[in-house]
């Protein structure tokens, strides 16, 4: 048996970390892996609260004090299936999380000024353990059901509804219009935050254990929503948002000036092997250039870091707030620092200067400065007068954030959406109103988090199997 509460003696720890000169020259992800003695260690610290906040600022919920009590015993394959038991991906969860604003920013430790046990990384080590030891094998279930249930998008929230279904014994289609499953950590998050490898091996084990993927199927063009539904039992969107925000500002339009996702997919595929076109690789070469990435968020954070990893010549980030109120992970934000990215908060481009018609040379900035609070909390920011100042910029990365895209013409006009345009569904348990078709993900709360989408897949598969057993009875 291990002793716990070793947070007095024990300084946290994370795994191993390439430094920044190194790191901006590859892909790969910062952290290695924790040798399982550091990782038992670090679990160790844990302080076994009777109520723990971490558990509670974890969105799925997990059970983190037992499978940290579990990994410092080094019971490891426990530790596994009690981690797995709340969460479908919990490798990718370790890996990305902002910890800083859930579990581990909810740790007592944290609070108390001991630093917060490392949960992410730990988290991280157990799954890891599980895929090298075998545990992690294909999903039979108990009995097979004869409904289908058809989800469309294979991002975090389909991929995890997919498992839940099966393990129901379901028979599980998942359409995407993209070429591979993953959603947004395949073509949306980079390599050096999640290697590609790690989201693959995850489809592969939903197609060993039956699920059917139909990709290159774009649902509302190649297959209407109405034959979708005639297919199956139930359906549930999982589209995510996907509709760059926009910036109204002079000389917007010039070359030069790319949304930051394009971008972002661009250099994804390149690590997934694939091979750019001449044209789409002359359109995000970076390479000594002066870039400025526009937004403050987790998109930002990973434009500007695959810039400097391009050799760019400079890359700078304009922020409208100031660094506290940044929305990303703060943990994100100080690798991009360290990383020799200059940043420029409480900055907003006012205009994009340049020939007209041509590519865009500079970027007309305004000074912000915060202001009073809006009803949300959020300090507003408001222009300092005469603070216009001009900087170089040979190209332009806009990061400003997702809006969806029109729902109701893309599937069905029946479909009820917000004011926001999101689908309306409950993100307790993802009906929405129409009858036999959910909703989870990014497409029912916005731009959100991975770990959101897979509890609010997870919670509407629990409706799913409600509706359809209780429909087999009426039947
Ligand atoms: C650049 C970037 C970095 C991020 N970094 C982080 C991070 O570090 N940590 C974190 O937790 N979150 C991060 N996020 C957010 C996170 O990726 C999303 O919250 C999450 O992926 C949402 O999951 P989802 O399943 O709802 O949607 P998505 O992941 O967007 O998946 C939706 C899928 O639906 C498919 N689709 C859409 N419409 C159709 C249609 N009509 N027919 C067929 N298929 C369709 C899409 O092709 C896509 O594959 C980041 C987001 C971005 C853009
Ligand atoms: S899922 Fe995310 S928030 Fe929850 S314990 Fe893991 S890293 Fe922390």
């Amino acid at each position: 048996m291990s002793k716990m509460l070793q947070f007095v003696d024990r300084p946290a720890q994370m795994p191993s970390k390439q430094d920044a000169a190194a790191r901006v020259g590859n892909f790969q992800e910062l952290y290695a892996p924790f040798p399982q003695k550091q990782a038992a260690e670090q679990s160790s610290r844990c302080s076994q609260c009777g109520v723990p906040f971490c558990q509670t600022g974890c969105p799925l919920q997990n059970n983190i004090p037992d499978w940290l009590k579990l990994a410092a015993e080094g019971r490891m394959a426990e530790a596994y299936q009690l981690s797995a038991s709340t969460n479908n991906l919990p490798e990718i969860c370790g890996r990305i999380c902002p910890q800083d604003r859930l579990c581990e920013g909810s740790c007592v430790l944290e609070i108390s000024d001991h630093e917060a046990v490392t949960i992410g990384a730990i988290e991280k080590h157990i799954t890891e353990e599980a895929w090298k030891t075998g545990l992690i094998v294909p999903i039979i279930p108990a009995a097979e059901r004869s409904e289908s249930v058809g989800i469309i998008g294979a991002g975090p929230a389909g991929m995890s509804a997919a498992e839940e279904l099966r393990k129901l014994g379901y028979q599980v289609h998942v359409y995407d219009r993209h070429d591979r499953a993953g959603g947004l950590m395949i073509y949306g998050i980079p390599n050096f935050k999640l290697e590609k490898e790690v989201v693959e091996r995850r489809t592969l084990h939903l197609e060993q254990s039956g699920v059917v993927f139909h990709l290159n199927t774009d649902i509302g063009r190649d297959m209407t929503f109405e034959d979708l539904r005639s297919r199956h039992d139930a359906v549930l969107v999982a589209t995510g948002v996907y509709q760059s925000r926009d910036l109204k500002a002079p000389g917007v339009s010039l070359a030069g000036i790319e949304p930051a996702l394009d971008f972002l997919t661009a250099y994804n595929r390149l690590c997934l092997g694939d091979a750019l076109e001449a044209e789409t690789k002359a359109r995000f070469d970076v390479s000594g250039k002066n870039v400025v990435v526009v937004g403050g968020g987790d998109t930002a954070m990973d434009c500007v870091r695959t810039s400097i990893r391009q050799q760019a010549a400079s890359v700078t980030c304009l922020y409208r707030r100031d660094q506290a109120n940044m929305p990303g992970s703060q943990r994100e934000v100080q690798n991009a620092i360290d990383e020799g990215i200059l940043f420029d908060w409480l900055k907003t481009p006012q205009a994009f200067l340049g020939e007209a018609g041509a590519r865009v040379e500079a970027v007309r900035v305004q000074e912000m400065r915060l202001g009073q609070a809006d009803t949300q909390g959020r300090r507003r920011v408001e222009a300092v007068a005469e603070g216009i100042t001009t900087r170089k910029a040979d190209m332009v990365i806009l990061a400003l954030g997702f809006e969806p895209e029109p729902m109701q013409e893309m599937l069905d006009s029946r479909l009820d959406v917000t004011e926001w345009q999101t689908l309306r569904a409950s993100v307790d348990d993802g009906r929405t109103s129409m009858d036999g078709v959910y909703a989870a993900g990014d497409i029912v709360r916005g731009a959100s988090l991975v770990v959101w989408a897979i509890r609010d897949a997870r919670l509407a598969v629990e409706s799913i199997h409600a509706d359809l057993q209780q429909k087999a009875i009426a039947a």
